[in-house]
């Protein structure tokens, strides 16, 4: 079969080869059929003994015919099914041309697509040499196409930015390349293709020409730096401009308060209040401009350090106390006994926030007074800070609008208050980027409650601390006679300690309620009265194991009943409480105790001490503090005299005490003083003499420079005596530790 087909093919081959020899063949072979055929007939037919016979003949003639017209059948049968296939070959032919000629087109259409690329196209073979570029690229070569094609051409390169390469092996890179038409930025995206089978690939570059983007991207980042420095320097500015201006404030305040510290006449005692207390006030608005352009500007660094969450809340009510007693208002903390005893964030800010809203709380109420809660949050890690006062409320319309800088609630009720507006829009952008929310819930009249919820993390070192051991008062009776917001939350913290606290606001209900039951303790507010307490005191003798008054804040020194055994200052530390609860009667003397010694801040007395400062009125303040305070002072003008006097003193076997150093002094600043003594006294004993900075700057990095240069910490100008008085103790305390 396969033979008989193979000599087909070959047959068929050769007749499209050689078609005249297949003709002449053919038509040969025609003939000699023909003739052969007839001239056997007639030879046959005239021999003698042939036996022709006519019928047979015609019969054989007839056969011969019919054999014919059969052939002619069969071939005209032959011929129809090959027209007919012909024609179908015909159509299938012209459908193949069609397509044939679309594709032909596509191609073109590809081709001068990919050749007026607005990107730039070229192909590389293994050897580098190009085997094609489109028109782009050689737009920007600058050369035609042919020239281009089998050359290693390529641009010259100015810079080569970063390069990365996809999942896929394309590499993408930018680079600014030298053409004719100047230099120009383009991004790569290079990979192999392999265009034919059995061919090696060739690198394929497609670039896009972003000199624009690139430029305008240029120019963004250089707009964004000089916006950078120029915020720098008007934080500098704002800097320099607040210390310029509080250095003669300080002096204003300062002179103020020590000329109420002398005898005047009532008229003139109000004039000098009123400049110290403008004074003050212009201090408080400088602070807070301050503030909101150093927020402003971005430059708001929070610090991340463990600090105690109790001692940073009763400060803040210990501060604002004698302001809301000045109102005749309550001030009360609670910090809940389920948080960490120390969390780590920014104390100082958070303290600035909740001073604010404690402060605005105090300042918007009449009656009642302001509490300060300490809660965990909602989630995790969170810490929730409730400041709630019964003051005037705020209404629904104010309540979105106050946080916006310079709005106030009512401007009829803000002419009252006065304020500027800002505290809220500070306070709210600095717990936002503390990563909390402020939120508030208020009721015209009825009093307002914001709350401050910021992540505080734990600290390491604090973990499973407590701040002081709880008394256990389960199964205590305890009888807390006092009204108000402190007494509800003096009530839930002897609940959390396990006692059963009857609260009672009237002294006859407590009297009656005496004799029910033996009392643990009878606790009672001075508010009550000094007389019904003292009575109150008297008829618990019988009744109670301890009889403790709570005092209200600056009457530490009233007389009261020795029926007590204990006072107690308010705004309650929750840690005094713990401590006087339990106390066992035994130890509990009915003289009055001392408050814990944590409490005491006893003035320190009869320090040397070298103030070096520039300012004639501030070195005037100083002397005239310190030397009220009992201390000999030396002032020193400038950075170098303070050097001078301190290695004089040093060298006299007498060294000063402390070092009050100012931060910007002429010659020599504070800090290059402040590096020079602590160099002198690394290379002599190692005796070092504290040294505290005195600012008016508040940023954190002239913080940072004056810890840097080995100070002991930093009081903040302008100084009033109570700050200094409480360094000094501090720092007498840190002595008399040492010693
Ligand atoms: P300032 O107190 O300096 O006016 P704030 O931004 O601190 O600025 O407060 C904005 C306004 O919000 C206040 O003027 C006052 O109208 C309202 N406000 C804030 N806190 C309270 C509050 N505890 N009770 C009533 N109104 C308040």
């Amino acid at each position: 079969m396969d033979r008989t087909f193979r000599v087909k093919v070959r047959m068929r081959r050769f007749r499209r080869q050689h078609p005249r020899i297949a003709f002449a063949i053919r038509s040969f072979m025609i003939f000699s059929a023909t003739f052969g055929g007839a001239y056997g007939f007639v030879s046959g037919s005239r021999s003698e003994n042939s036996g022709y016979d006519p019928n047979t003949f015609a019969i054989g003639a007839s056969f011969l015919f019919a054999l014919a017209c059969l052939g002619l059948a069969t071939l005209s049968m032959r011929l129809r099914f090959v027209n007919k296939r012909m024609r179908a070959l015909a159509a299938h032919n012209e459908a193949l041309i069609d397509r044939n000629w679309e594709l032909k087109e596509a191609e073109e259409r590809a081709r001068s697509l990919f050749e007026s690329q607005g990107d730039l196209i070229v192909l590389r073979d293994t050897q580098g040499r190009i085997t094609f570029a489109n028109d782009a690229y050689c737009a920007l070569a600058g050369q035609d196409r042919g020239a281009l094609v089998g050359t290693r051409f390529d641009f010259d390169v100015l810079e080569q930015g970063d390069s990365a390469r996809e999942s896929n092996g394309t590499r993408i890179h930018d680079q600014r390349i030298m053409t004719p038409l100047g230099a120009r930025w383009i991004a790569w995206r290079e990979g192999y293709v392999r265009l034919d089978a059995g061919q090696a690939a060739e690198l394929q570059s497609v670039g896009r020409d972003v000199t624009d983007r690139t430029e305008t991207e240029r120019a963004l980042s250089e707009a964004r730096d000089q916006a950078d420095a120029a915020n720098r320097a008007k934080s500098r500015f704002l800097a320099m401009a607040s210390h310029e201006i509080r250095t003669p404030l300080n002096g204003i305040i300062g002179m103020g308060g020590l000329l109420l510290d002398t005898h005047l006449t009532p008229e003139q005692t109000t004039y000098a209040r009123a400049v110290k207390t403008s004074g003050e006030a212009l201090m408080a608005l400088i602070e807070e401009l301050l503030d909101y352009s150093k927020i402003e500007a971005g430059k708001l660094d929070l610090e991340q350090r463990p600090f105690a969450l109790s001692t940073l809340i009763e400060e803040i009510t210990e501060l604002l106390a004698p302001r809301a007693q000045a109102k005749q208002l309550e001030i009360a903390a609670y910090v809940d006994e389920r948080l960490p005893l120390e969390v780590v964030g920014d104390a100082a800010r958070l303290r600035q926030v909740l001073l604010n809203l404690a402060g605005n709380a105090i300042k918007f109420t009449a009656n009642g007074g302001v509490a300060l809660i300490v809660e965990p949050g909602i989630w995790p890690n969170e810490i929730s800070f409730l400041v709630r006062d019964t003051g005037i409320g705020i209404a629904p319309e104010a309540q979105q609008r106050i946080f916006r800088e310079f709005e106030q609630a009512d401007e009829r009720v803000a002419r009252t208050y006065g304020g500027t507006g800002l505290g809220l829009a500070i306070s709210e952008r600095i717990v936002r980027r503390m990563g909390g929310r402020i939120t508030l819930t208020s009721e015209l009249d009825k009093g307002s409650t914001f709350e401050v919820a910021v992540p505080l993390a734990p600290s390491q070192a604090s973990a499973g601390q407590t701040a002081f051991p709880s008394p256990d008062l389960t199964g205590k009776s305890i009888l807390l006679v006092a009204d108000g917001i402190e007494a509800s939350l003096i009530a839930r913290r002897l609940e959390h300690w396990g006692g059963q606290t009857c609260l009672v606001s009237d002294a006859s209900v407590a009297e009656a309620l005496l004799p029910e039951r033996s009392w643990h303790a009878v606790l009672v507010d001075r508010a009550v009265g000094a007389t019904v307490a003292d009575h109150l005191a008297e008829a618990a003798r019988a009744h109670a194991l301890q009889r403790l008054v709570l005092l209200t804040p600056g009457s530490r020194h009233e007389e009261f009943s020795p029926d007590f055994t204990g006072f107690l200052v308010k705004p309650l530390r929750a840690a005094s409480l713990a401590a006087r609860l339990a106390l066992t009667p035994e130890v509990a003397s009915p003289e009055l105790a001392p408050e814990p010694p944590a409490e005491t801040a006893a003035p320190a007395k009869g320090l040397s001490i070298l103030v070096a400062e520039d300012n004639e009125i501030n070195a005037l303040l100083m002397r005239s503090l310190l030397t009220k305070l009992g201390h000999r002072v030396v002032i020193a003008v400038h950075g170098e005299a303070a050097l001078e006097s301190w290695l004089a003193a040093s060298s006299a076997g007498t060294p000063y005490d402390l070092v009050l150093m100012d931060i910007q002094m002429p010659q020599l600043d504070g800090i290059e003083a402040t590096r020079r003594i602590r160099a002198h006294e690394s290379a002599t004993d190692g005796h070092t003499t504290p040294i505290l900075a005195l600012t008016a700057n508040t940023l954190v990095e002239d913080r940072y420079a004056c810890f840097e240069a080995g100070m002991n910490g930093f009081l903040i100008k302008p100084l009033d005596r109570e700050k200094l008085e409480e360094a000094l103790a501090g720092l007498a305390k840190a002595r008399h530790l040492a010693v």
